[in-house]
């Protein structure tokens, strides 16, 4: 790109992709910094440049959308199926040369380079549409993207863990309306992963199996929660859901990482997605705002312990309603919730497809 960014073309046929990027170089922001937040021993990261983030632009200022006569946008090609580039304002970067993870030192820990990665992953060349409305093809592209790029960032020696999302709708925070997730590529085990991991390692040393695969088990024998299924994959209301409407898709074969998916899982991936998210859509006739999560085994550690799953949460409780995060949740971290996950099942089992 223009500033010296990656950018790489996916594409479900094979093509020569050699469009040049001819915007006016502009440098690159100032990278952002990690503090550590003594009381918890969690890192945090402040990025001071991204206030200055391109809000809600429309169509035709919009910076996912191909190049064209009128407008050069972040992608150079005129056309194109799936693209991934890294983020002009990333929360996380490559670091200077030697950089190593800062220890906690106490009152002494020292304000340390944000090292890592944050990329966009644009879903489709159209600036209408969403995820679920994409074809089979063009999700199972996508899923290759991921794939492709988890793999990829996996390498990089300051990365310990690879976070892929979608935030859709204004409501959860959405600055692009353009379809397109992200890529967070953190330089430590963020705070959620490591309760994660820290249970499932316990479950594993105690009963020698993952705990993923037990609770699959669990649902399937349950069948209550359960919202949808096919050979490789089972879509579910969690047993203990936080939020009003939450859904988690796990391949029934365990795997840490979409790296590790078989291709038939991979294969099968688009259309259980596709029908999790129009469920969702269902619930209110309304376009749901989401955060829709990949929770993948951190890079170096817990690959045999924490499983794959997509998780999907969904703030809105009734149309015009949303849940906010209060005294509870936002200070505790102890969710209370109003619906009872089965009920919640019921009723996106009960959407008319
Ligand atoms: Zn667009």
């Amino acid at each position: 790109m223009f500033d010296g960014r990656e950018i790489f073309y996916y594409d479900s046929v094979a093509r020569e992709r050699n469009a040049i990027d001819t915007r006016e170089f502009e440098p690159r922001p100032e990278p952002a910094v990690l503090r550590l937040d003594l009381l918890t021993n969690e890192w945090i990261a402040v990025a001071a440049h991204r206030q200055r983030r391109a809000f809600l632009p429309p169509k035709e200022l919009c910076p996912l959308c191909p190049t064209s006569d009128g407008l050069k946008t972040e992608i150079a090609d005129s056309d194109f199926d799936v693209v991934v580039f890294e983020n002009r304002s990333p929360s996380f970067a490559e670091p200077a040369e030697g950089w190593t993870m800062a220890d906690n030192e106490g009152i002494e820990t020292e304000i340390h380079q944000a090292a890592g990665r944050c990329e966009v992953v644009v879903f489709s060349d159209k600036h209408e549409g969403s995820f679920a409305n994409l074809s089979v093809q063009q999700i199972r592209t996508i899923m290759e993207a991921w794939r492709d790029r988890t793999r990829e960032i996996s390498k990089l020696p300051y990365v310990e863990q690879v976070f892929i999302f979608e935030n859709r709708g204004e409501e959860v925070g959405v600055t692009l309306n353009h379809p397109h997730g992200q890529i967070y590529a953190y330089p430590f085990i963020t705070p959620r992963t490591q309760s994660m991991l820290a249970a499932a390692q316990d479950y594993y040393d105690k009963y020698k199996r993952p705990l993923l695969t037990d609770i699959i088990d669990r649902e399937i024998n349950d069948e209550v929660r359960v919202i949808a299924q096919n050979e490789h994959w089972i879509a579910y209301v969690p047993f203990a859901a936080r939020y009003p409407y939450e859904i988690h898709v796990a391949p029934k074969e365990f795997v840490p990482d979409l790296v590790e998916l078989s291709a038939a899982a991979a294969d099968a991936f688009p259309e259980i997605a596709k029908e999790v998210l129009t469920r969702l859509d269902g619930v209110f006739g309304i376009t749901m705002a989401y955060i829709a999560a990949w929770h993948q085994a951190p890079v170096r550690v817990g690959r045999d312990s924490l499983g794959l799953h997509w998780q999907i949460t969904s703030v809105r409780r009734a149309p015009g309603k949303l849940k906010y995060l209060a005294g509870s949740e936002s200070a505790m971290g102890a969710f209370i919730m109003d619906l009872a996950p089965e009920q919640a099942a019921q009723t996106l089992r009960d959407v008319q497809l």
